[in-house]
């Protein structure tokens, strides 16, 4: 499969607790994994530069940079803190500060690990990741996959997985075009 589109870049960031694993450790961090909580796979698709603050923007971007940009990118699915999350400002250093307080962010996560048939600690390439969610999600699934997200109402995250299915040459419905 063909690098994807990159709907959105910007630069890099930086924080103690927020660490920022991706470009703050440089060139040894691009060989691990990249540790993605799983309802993240689906944000990157329709992330179009918004987020809590711009250190947050600017590693997304980055993440995002990378995900589409390299097919046989390695990712680690996972349902707690991840790359994303190190320079957020909700990161509570062991857990998410919202998870803490809705309770709806590692539900969002086994929502989309079961529609996904992933495994929590699984390692996947990124090509694989965005084969099972441009067949398993429609724009709709996410009402219920996002259940308790505060950007669902923005409706990007819809278009992205709208284009999404554009873009790996699948109908609306998911069947191959
Ligand atoms: S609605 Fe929220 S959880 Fe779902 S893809 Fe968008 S930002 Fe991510
Ligand atoms: S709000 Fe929580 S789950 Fe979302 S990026 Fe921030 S720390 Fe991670």
């Amino acid at each position: 499969m063909k690098a994807l589109p990159i709907p959105h870049q910007k630069g890099e960031e930086v924080n103690s607790r927020r660490s920022g694993e991706l470009s703050r450790k440089g060139d040894a961090a691009m060989d691990r994994p990249l540790r993605l909580r799983a309802h993240h796979l689906l944000c990157i698709h329709g992330f179009r530069g918004m987020g809590y603050d711009d250190e947050f923007v600017v590693n997304m971007s980055e993440i995002v940079r990378r995900f589409h940009g390299e097919p046989e990118l390695q990712i680690q699915v996972l349902n707690n803190l991840d790359a994303v999350c190190s320079a957020c400002p909700s990161n509570g250093g062991d857990v998410c500060e919202r998870e803490r307080r809705d309770r709806h962010i590692q539900a969002m996560d086994g929502r989309v690990i079961e529609k996904l048939g992933l495994t929590a600690g699984g390692i996947y390439t990124r090509d694989e990741l965005v084969r099972r969610t441009a067949a398993a999600v429609a724009p709709e699934d996410l009402d219920v996959l996002c259940q308790g997200c505060r950007w669902l109402p923005c409706g990007v995250c819809k278009e992205g997985m709208a284009a999404l299915r554009a873009a790996t040459g699948r109908n609306p419905d998911g069947s191959r075009s």
